[in-house]
C-alpha cells in the first residue's frame, strides 16, 4: 500500500491544514473505449498512478507535494459516435484548468503541473493563455508517455489501447483488463493522403474510419513486467523534475549569461 500524504482525494482536513504544499499536480485522463479489452477510463486510471507514484518518489526527497483529484473528461470530439464517449471541449477544458488554478493560487501554490494522460488533450496554449494571468507562478505540462523512449522497453510503438498501454494496465489495474485473446489486433486504417501519413498535414482522425477495435497498436505482446519496468522509468524521471520544481524559486528558472 502506498502512502497517501500526497493524495489530497484521500486526505481529511485535519492534515491539509497545517501543511504547505510546493506543487501541485493535477492528473488530467478522457472517457473513451481503449480496444476490446481495456476500461474506458485507462487514461484516467493511468494519470491518477503515474501522479501519485511520483510524487511518493519525490516525497521521499523531501518535496512538497499534493496532487489534486483527477479530472476524468478529455477531448474526444473524433470519438462521439463511439458508445459512451464522454467529450469535454478544450474551451471548458481551459474554463476548468482556470478555475483549478485559480483556486490553488489561493493557498499559497506558485508551482502548477497537468498530468495528461490523453493525446486528444493539449494544454500548451492553454498554459500560454492562463500564465499571464498568473504571472507569479510556473504553470507547466507533462504527457508522460512522450518522456521515455517506448522503443527500450516494447517490441512496438503504442498509439492507443496497444502494447505499452496494455502493459501499464496489467501492474495498475490488472482486474480491469480482459485476457490478451479478447483483444482485438489494433490495426490502424491510414489516411490515404501521403502528405497526412508523412505528417506534411495534420488533422484530427474519425476514430470509427481509422480504427477496426477502436485501438491503434498490437497489444498482443503485452506483459505486466515490460510495464513495471516502463513506469519505473517514467515515476522516476517525474519524481526528479518535481524535486528540481520543488526546490526552484519561480523568478529564478533561467542560467545567468556567461561572462
Ligand atoms: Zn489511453
Amino acid at each position: 500500500m502506498q502512502s497517501r500524504t500526497h493524495l489530497l482525494s484521500t486526505l481529511t482536513w485535519k492534515t491539509v491544514r497545517k501543511q504547505k504544499y510546493e506543487v501541485a499536480v493535477l492528473p488530467w485522463g478522457a472517457t473513451e473505449p481503449h480496444n476490446y479489452h481495456l476500461p474506458f477510463c485507462t487514461d484516467v486510471i493511468e494519470s491518477d498512478y503515474i501522479a501519485s507514484e511520483s510524487a511518493r518518489r519525490a516525497g521521499e526527497r523531501g518535496a512538497k507535494i499534493i496532487v489534486l483529484p483527477t479530472i476524468p473528461l478529455g477531448v474526444n470530439t473524433g470519438q462521439l459516435d463511439l458508445n459512451m464517449t464522454i467529450n469535454m471541449n478544450p474551451s471548458t477544458q481551459a474554463l476548468v484548468l482556470k478555475d483549478v488554478v485559480d483556486s490553488v493560487s489561493r493557498h499559497g501554490i506558485k508551482k502548477f503541473l497537468i498530468l495528461n494522460s490523453h493525446g486528444g488533450n493539449d494544454f500548451k496554449q492553454m498554459v500560454r493563455e492562463l500564465q499571464p494571468q498568473y504571472p507569479h507562478m510556473f504553470l507547466g505540462t507533462i504527457n508522460w508517455w512522450q518522456i521515455v523512449d517506448q522503443g527500450a522497453f516494447f517490441d512496438e510503438k503504442d498509439d492507443h489501447a496497444g502494447e505499452m498501454e496494455t502493459s501499464v494496465m496489467l501492474v495498475i489495474a490488472p482486474d480491469l483488463v480482459l485476457p490478451l485473446s479478447e483483444a482485438g489486433p489494433g490495426k490502424a486504417h491510414p489516411f490515404k493522403l501521403k502528405g497526412l501519413r508523412e505528417r506534411v498535414a495534420w488533422t484530427p482522425r474519425e476514430w470509427t474510419k481509422a480504427t477496426s477495435d477502436t485501438g491503434v497498436g498490437d497489444p498482443r505482446k503485452a506483459t505486466a513486467e515490460k510495464g513495471k519496468k516502463y513506469l519505473e522509468a517514467v515515476t522516476s524521471k517525474i519524481g526528479d523534475f518535481l524535486v528540481e520544481l520543488g526546490k526552484t524559486d519561480v523568478k529564478d528558472l533561467y542560467e545567468k549569461p556567461r561572462a
